[in-house]
């Protein structure tokens, strides 16, 4: 057993020791540490702030500048969900660290690539992610460049060029070779699902059988539920778009109560719009009553969405075509990880680890 796969095992049974105890306080250590937080903050989105702050500590502890600097391109990343201002702060705070090192600024590119994409500013996130890819090619960092090209297929793919999107992440799978977390390489494959699934109809022909390979490639993988339930998602979507209503109503209602059960709360406002609209189709506005207004029975006012859901429940109840454009209202406002479906899609967003 090699000396950091020892150390994974003992910070695993107590995961603040790696405070504690000096032998933890290494750039090899916290290189693979820092993976395992990106595979942890996709899997449990919940606690990807506070354990976000013990990598950060945990960089401090080092003394060295390089990883320190990735600390806080790492805490950036964290903060991108719930506080936006906090991310800037992490990238200055992180900028500065790096000073010219290639090695700092390629991985901290990277991070802010990916938090342009979340803020919807995908030009600029493009522009991010193509400085990232030059500075890990200076590097020789194949791993680096696989790793960008999974987000940069997302913003290609925002910008509307499709094969550009689904040409990159074709390139990262090559790239994305163990000990590369499989996450990347999972988040490479899922891509692919949703741009197809979103694309013109020659793309779109080719969704639903890449769908089923890929689930039939994970069937024997464990912990990787969040991708598993991400890739259902789509498929349901996916159905639905080929007309097969019930298939696609089972598979959405089903990964609705996946999410529920979860606490994925921005998920399930979103998949409760996706399964209202396909209702919609058949004017069925009781059963958009019914799940709405279990919705908001469980759920908390999630960015703001209750006012937004109280509004598609006054609109089904009485009957109104305008219900879809409510619906349509609710889904922009959640930014998750799984596209809409006959939408423009710089309306959408992706996964990007
Ligand atoms: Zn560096």
């Amino acid at each position: 057993m090699g000396d950091t796969e020892r150390l994974v095992k003992k910070a695993a049974k107590n995961l603040y020791r790696v405070l504690e105890d000096p032998e933890f306080w290494t750039p090899e250590f916290c290189r693979t540490f820092f993976d395992w937080y990106d595979v942890e903050a996709h899997e449990n989105p919940n606690s990807a702030l506070v354990r976000g702050q013990l990598a950060l500590e945990l960089a401090g502890k080092t003394g060295d500048i390089h990883t320190m600097a990735k600390g806080h391109g790492l805490m950036a990343t964290a903060y991108r969900r719930d506080a936006i201002a906090r991310a800037g702060g992490e990238i200055q705070a992180a900028l500065k660290l790096a000073g010219s090192c290639p090695c700092c600024l390629s991985d901290i590119y990277r991070r802010l690539g990916g938090i342009l994409l979340h803020q919807q500013n995908f030009v600029e996130a493009k522009d991010c992610l193509d400085k990232a890819i030059a500075a890990y090619r200076e590097l020789g960092d194949e791993d680096g460049i696989g790793r960008t090209l999974v987000s940069r297929g997302v913003a290609w793919w925002k910008l509307g060029e499709i094969d550009a999107a689904l040409s990159d992440e074709r390139r990262a799978l090559h790239l994305l070779v163990p000990p590369t977390p499989e996450l990347f390489y999972l988040a490479a494959l899922t891509n692919q699902a949703a741009f197809l699934a979103t694309g013109e109809q020659r793309h779109f022909v080719q969704a639903e059988p890449f769908l089923s390979g890929v689930r039939g490639q994970l069937a024997g993988i464990r912990g990787i539920t969040a991708v598993r339930i991400v890739l259902s998602w789509i498929h349901g979507l996916v159905l639905a778009r080929l007309g097969d209503r019930q298939r696609a109503l089972q598979m959405l209602r089903n990964t609705r109560s996946r999410l529920l059960r979860r606490r994925q709360d921005a998920e399930v406002v979103a998949i409760t719009a996706d399964i209202s609209n396909l209702y919609c189709d058949t004017r069925k506005y009781r059963s958009i009553v019914d799940l709405v207004s279990d919705s908001l029975s469980r759920l908390g006012d999630v960015s703001g969405t209750r006012v937004l859901l109280k509004n598609v429940l006054a609109a089904a109840e009485r009957e109104l075509d305008e219900t879809r454009r409510r619906l349509a209202e609710v889904r922009n406002a959640v930014a998750v990880s799984v596209p809409t479906l006959n939408t423009c899609p710089t309306l959408s967003s992706v996964v990007t680890p």
